[in-house]
């Protein structure tokens, strides 16, 4: 999983029982690797550790959102979801290429592998991954937040399957390549799933228009405001969880300031901006 898994009060106990069996998951996946010469198991770790802490980091980032502004925060801390997600993707991004460097290293110089508890740890990590999914989904159809989340579960469990599938065919075949190969594989894996975490974080840190906010509906629902001839200066960004904040200059005709100010913040309200700061500009 990653920062983007949100979690709500029902789903607070299916978060720590899913943080709880990954962290368990991952030192066990992380001593065996290393303990028994699979790199593959080591991919397959550095992601679940990657979940752990990005859901940590999330649930962080999460409860200082909710401290009110104060001093010279005076946006409170809501943007530390979006440091957290930035510092994640960037850890996960650096241990899959790693782990794909390694890979390659390995394929010229194949190192002894024990197969079998290699194949325990994949397994295991299959297990927790559809246990946790089966948490996660109760009511998935509800939330797509929750079904992200579920989904990502599942293809996690896929990650483990490949790895266990790779110790099998290692122990009939005693080609530890393979082992190397899954491996690369793996960490190609990590490394573009957290590409696309990366690029969201960045883009938040970029103050960009927040992904489920539309620009143009936006600057077209308020030209549509009466008396508004021209809109000016439209800024959109986010402010951490789903706070959105605009800032806009309208040039008007005719109509008195204090009806529009009413008319445009309860239209940006219903496009789910609460923060919007209006400077009306009256045309003689
Ligand atoms: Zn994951």
């Amino acid at each position: 999983m990653g920062a983007h898994h949100h979690h709500h009060g029902g789903a607070a106990a299916a978060f720590r029982w899913s943080v709880l069996l990954n962290a368990l998951l991952t030192g066990a996946q992380l001593a065996i690797g290393f303990g028994f010469g699979s790199l593959a198991l080591i991919g397959d770790a550095i992601h679940n550790l990657g979940d752990v802490v990005g859901l940590l980091l999330a649930w962080g980032a999460e409860r200082l959102s909710l401290r009110p502004a104060r001093g010279r925060f005076t946006y409170g801390y809501g943007r530390s979801t979006h440091l957290a997600a930035l510092i994640n993707g960037l850890l996960v991004f650096g241990a899959g290429l790693l782990v794909v460097v390694e890979g390659l290293d390995r394929l010229q110089q194949p190192e002894p592998l024990v197969a079998g508890p290699v194949a325990v740890a994949a397994a295991a990590g299959i297990a927790i991954n559809l246990l946790s999914a089966r948490l996660f989904g109760t009511d998935s159809h509800l939330d797509l937040n929750r079904r992200a989340a579920v989904l990502h579960l599942l293809s996690d469990a896929a990650v483990s399957a490949a790895v266990l599938l790779s110790a099998i065919l290692v122990a009939l075949t005693g080609r530890t390549e393979l082992d190397a190969i899954t491996a690369i594989a793996v960490g190609a894996a990590v490394m573009v799933s957290a590409y696309g975490l990366l690029k969201q974080a960045l883009a938040a840190s970029l103050d960009a228009v927040p992904e489920g906010q539309d620009l143009q509906l936006i600057e077209a629902a308020l030209r549509g405001l009466p008396g508004v001839m021209a809109v000016s200066e439209l800024h959109v960004w986010g402010l951490g969880g789903r706070r959105v904040a605009l800032t806009a200059h309208l040039q008007v005709q005719g109509v008195p300031a204090a009806d529009l100010l009413r008319l445009g913040e309860e239209r940006l309200r219903e496009l789910g901006i609460e923060h919007s700061t209006l400077q009306i500009e009256p045309i003689p």
